[in-house]
């Protein structure tokens, strides 16, 4: 077989409507988000519109990350110093680190098979922990049972916020995600749906949250300047007890994400076909578990994640080696040590340690790979193709034959 000769971190050229976009802001010299003449609505306001309208939410606030959403999320949801936070175990760094920021105490849940947060151990946590916030992030774009999920957080009377930095586009029975709590929470990163190198949007139906969270991102009281804001009466209520965290959107990034977003519905497709290209080629290899996808969920398949199960430390990282040899970049999530984007909960050192025995065991087993747009659908057949012979090398290894 041919080595795979792509870029898994080459995501697509921004197009010519991008930087018209860009050049004009760029023209204007007007980047601040509050620069912006009488009547005249700044290109931050213009998306916090779009993106409130795509998402089917009133209020939307344009931010710095995905992860300061989720901390000013948590802030002004009231959660005070000390206080526990539910959270899934298994996620990326900047959700535990969120919490961290709000000066919470995460209080992790196991995932299960299909590497979403389990709902029985939620269930136990909600009672033992006392927690008031669930922090639920829906990592690498797989949605769990929401309405079972909704039950557990009105029981337990939790305030839901999502983390969808995976999941912005993606729904469970035509309910958005991000959608099924207090807030929502996105990223414009990079390597996430839109691409404004950093960036952040933060969603919600509630007034008087959503006008904290303005004043927090550092609003300098020119909050009647947003495009998907509460009305100011209720920026009154709050706005000298509100601290200003400045975490702000700029005009050249909103910018260049609106002609993204006019066209994300179709990059989800195209996600999409590249995704069960992969997950074919993999289908029926023996040792090699794909997460199940429910009819309910309809998913963003930007990355694609495997299990082999019971793999030894050894044995995965000669794995790893043997994909890369053939240019196909594999992340391990059971690695002693955080490398790139793969921590998981042993090296949150500022998390109080806490066991996670059936997470660790998923993640002792958990492969995972970006799926860039530039990679071509024959290009996603031609990967799967590779990792399936190379698990076929590894079973037949386990078998003693050469
Ligand atoms: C990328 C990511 C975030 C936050 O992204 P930022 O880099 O802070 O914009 C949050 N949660 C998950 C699961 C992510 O992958």
């Amino acid at each position: 077989m041919k080595p795979f000769t792509g870029n898994f971190t080459q995501q697509e050229a921004l197009d010519d409507t991008v930087i018209a976009a860009a050049t004009e802001i760029l023209r204007s010299g007007r980047l601040h988000r509050y620069n912006s003449g009488p009547g005249e609505l700044s290109k931050a306001s213009e998306l916090e519109q779009a993106y409130a309208a795509y998402q089917g939410a009133r209020f939307c606030l344009a931010c710095a990350s995905g992860g300061y959403a989720m901390a000013i999320a948590l802030r002004a949801a009231g959660l005070s110093q000390g206080e526990p936070v539910l959270t899934n175990g298994f996620t990326l760094a900047p959700v535990p680190g969120a919490v961290a920021a709000a000066g919470g105490k995460p209080v992790l849940v196991e995932i299960t098979d299909n590497l979403v947060i389990d709902l029985d151990d939620l269930e136990r946590k909600a009672k033992t922990s006392g927690a008031r916030f669930l922090l639920l992030s829906n990592m690498r774009g797989h949605l769990a049972d929401m309405e079972s999920l909704v039950d557990i957080v009105r029981h337990h009377n939790l305030i839901l916020i999502e983390d969808c930095a995976h999941t912005m586009g993606a729904a469970w029975n035509g309910v958005k995600s991000g959608n099924f709590g207090l807030a929502g929470c996105f990223s414009t990163q990079t390597y996430k749906h839109l691409n404004s190198g950093e960036g952040g949007l933060l969603t919600s139906n509630d007034p008087e949250f959503m006008a904290r969270a303005i004043i927090l991102s550092g609003s300098y009281m020119l909050y009647e300047r947003h495009g998907a804001a509460p009305s100011a009466d209720v920026f009154e209520r709050i706005r000298l007890e509100t601290p200003n965290m400045s975490g702000r959107m700029d005009n050249l990034r909103a910018s260049i994400l609106l002609p993204q977003l006019a066209r994300l519905e179709d990059s989800i497709e195209r996600w999409n076909e590249r995704y069960r290209a992969v997950e074919e080629a993999l289908g029926g290899v023996v040792g090699v578990v794909l997460p199940q996808r429910p009819d309910e969920e309809r998913y963003v398949g930007s990355s694609i994640q495997f299990r082999l199960p019971g793999i030894s430390p050894e044995k995965a990282e000669a794995f790893v080696a043997a994909n890369k040899a053939m240019g196909v970049e594999l992340k391990w999530f059971g690695a002693a040590d955080p490398v790139a984007f793969t921590s998981n909960h042993h090296s949150w050192h500022y998390v109080d340690p806490q066991p996670l025995v059936e997470t660790d065991s998923i993640l002792s087993g958990l492969f995972d790979m970006r799926l860039p747009l530039t990679f071509s659908v024959e290009d996603c057949r031609h990967i799967g193709l590779i990792i399936a012979h190379c698990a076929a090398d590894l079973a037949a290894d386990a078998r003693g034959e050469a």
